[in-house]
């Protein structure tokens, strides 16, 4: 489903990302773990274009990102071309980035209509499905910051969802969260995940790591130091960082 070959990123002379290789296939789940600049957010913000790769290619569904091949050779997209693409990658950020003048359900049915052309009335239908799998089909009608930051990450990700995206990339989704609201988001991504979902998540919810991840990849400046299932990474790590990072969060 996604392939990260070799890609590097600088910011002046700051090399955030040194030749990060992943993969991963449909239906598993990546989580990325690491310290603070590590260039997990950069990682992902490469992923889907939101910023250039200075190197190295991503492929997702087997096809570069940000580029098509003609006869001729591989060539930039077209920015239209480029938003088709990264439509199929949703996105899942810190803070939520909801429109604050819409209703809920709005907030979940505008990429759909006004992006997709899908109609308004089957829009509705599909987003308060999404919403009931989120758990708040009953806020289907409030405005966002009548709700709790927890329930705007839940609106977030039907949001996200309704695009109907093959992928789904999170940053730190709960990081921003009080803590009694992060079990809820966690446990929506663990019904995507056991849906069958593809997921990168940039997460520090080591327990939400070591359960639901397929691999799991320590990152520290800028590399990829180790990647494993999730037994070995937190029960055998082999690198000194990972076990330093690990005793010092877990
Ligand atoms: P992480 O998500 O692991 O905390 P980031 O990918 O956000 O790490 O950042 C990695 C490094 O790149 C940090 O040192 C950060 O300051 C730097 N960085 C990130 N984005 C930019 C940018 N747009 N311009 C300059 N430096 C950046
Ligand atoms: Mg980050």
């Amino acid at each position: 489903m996604l392939r990260i070959e070799k890609v590097g990123k600088a910011f002046g002379r700051h090399q955030v990302l040194r030749e990060v290789s992943l993969d991963v296939h449909a239906g598993q789940v990546l989580c990325v773990i690491g310290p603070s600049g590590s260039g997990k957010s950069t990682l992902l913000r490469c992923v889907n274009r939101l910023e250039v790769p200075d190197s190295g290619y991503v492929y997702l569904e087997g096809q570069p990102v940000g580029f098509r091949w003609t006869g001729d050779g591989l060539h930039e997209m077209t920015s239209a071309q480029l938003a088709a693409q990264r439509r199929r990658m949703g996105m899942v950020f810190q803070n939520f980035h909801l429109f604050p003048h819409r209703r809920v359900i709005d907030n979940v049915t505008e990429g759909p209509v006004v992006v997709n052309g899908l109609d308004r009335a089957t829009a509705r239908e599909q987003a308060m499905g999404l919403l009931t799998k989120v758990g708040l089909a009953d806020k289907a009608g409030a405005f966002p910051e009548s709700l709790s930051g927890g329930q705007q990450q839940r609106v977030a990700i039907a949001r996200s969802l309704a695009m109907r995206p093959a992928l789904m990339l999170f940053d730190e989704p709960t990081s921003a969260l009080d803590p009694e609201l992060v079990g809820d988001v966690l446990d929506v991504m663990r019904d995507l995940a056991r849906d069958g979902m593809t997921m990168v998540v940039v997460t520090h919810e080591m327990a939400f790591a070591r359960d639901v991840a397929d691999q799991v990849v320590f990152m520290d400046g800028g590399r990829v130091v180790e990647a494993g299932p999730p037994e070995r990474i937190f029960g055998a790590p082999e690198h000194e960082r990972t076990r330093s990072f690990l005793s010092r969060v877990l």
